[in-house]
């Protein structure tokens, strides 16, 4: 490849990028009061199989909504080495229950190479950096071969959402970001998982309401906002992949 062949593409990339902005500007606006299977039907029809959609198998809500439109498409699991054993409990069921590929993502060191490298619990003294490495960059990744993913985050989750929309565009990985449950409220959750026997991770029943690594996830008393066990004491709120 010469030169001119690199800037040749490196062009087509940057009008192609700026295609989609286009896109995602009318589609957020004219599926801002679709349904969440309508605005999944768009996505489906508009990048074929370079969608895919990310899941924590808290609940398997997205991947139920996504797979009855788009059968076998590709989940990506974010495997920090950190997970409860009902999560990846919960991931292995996924699996045999719902009609999609799911995709182990794995951070580039285990957690014993962390240890080595970084000093143990990184999660304890730095876990910006723990989320970065072990979340953040393997999705990242991960997400390469993709034009458009989609999300479960919805605007009621916490302040940093309220303002999302139902597609947008992800400036820092130059892809389209679908979020089709982001006006849901957790009624509305609660209703479709009911209604849809969807399967969800049994820690909800144990006062889990929000499920990250076992060791920045606590319990949550009644009363208390659901996403409180999440890095509890830390001062953080965020992973780093929805920011
Ligand atoms: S949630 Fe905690 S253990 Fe998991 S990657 Fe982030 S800091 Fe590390």
């Amino acid at each position: 490849m010469t030169l001119v062949d690199i800037e040749i593409e490196a062009q087509q990339q940057r009008r192609s990028a700026l295609d989609l902005q286009e896109i995602v500007e009318s589609a957020a606006e004219f599926l801002e009061d679709a349904s969440a299977r309508e605005i999944i039907r768009w996505a489906a029809a508009t990048f074929g199989n370079r969608l895919c959609l990310t899941s924590s198998m808290s609940d398997a809500l997205l991947i139920d909504l996504v797979s009855r439109v788009k059968p076998g498409v590709d989940v990506l699991f974010i495997d920090t080495g950190y997970h409860f054993a009902e999560t990846i409990g919960t991931r292995d069921a996924v699996q045999q229950v719902y009609d999609v590929n799911l995709i182990n993502v794995e951070s580039s060191r285990t957690v014993a190479e962390q240890d080595r490298d970084l000093g143990p619990r990184l999660f304890g003294r730095n876990p910006d950096l723990c989320c970065y490495l072990r979340k953040v960059e393997p999705l990242n990744r991960a997400l390469e071969p993709y034009i458009a993913w989609v999300s479960g985050i919805r605007r009621d989750e916490a302040t940093t959402r309220a303002n999302i929309k139902v597609v947008e565009w992800d400036t820092k990985r130059q892809m389209v970001k679908v979020n089709p449950i982001a006006r849901w409220t957790q009624e509305d959750v609660d209703n479709y998982i009911a209604d849809n026997g969807v399967l969800i991770n049994p820690l909800h029943y144990d006062n889990y309401p929000s499920i990250g690594c076992a060791p920045c996830t606590r319990q949550v008393m009644d009363g208390e906002d659901p996403r409180s066990g999440r890095w509890s004491g830390m001062g953080k709120t965020e992973c780093g992949i929805h920011v």
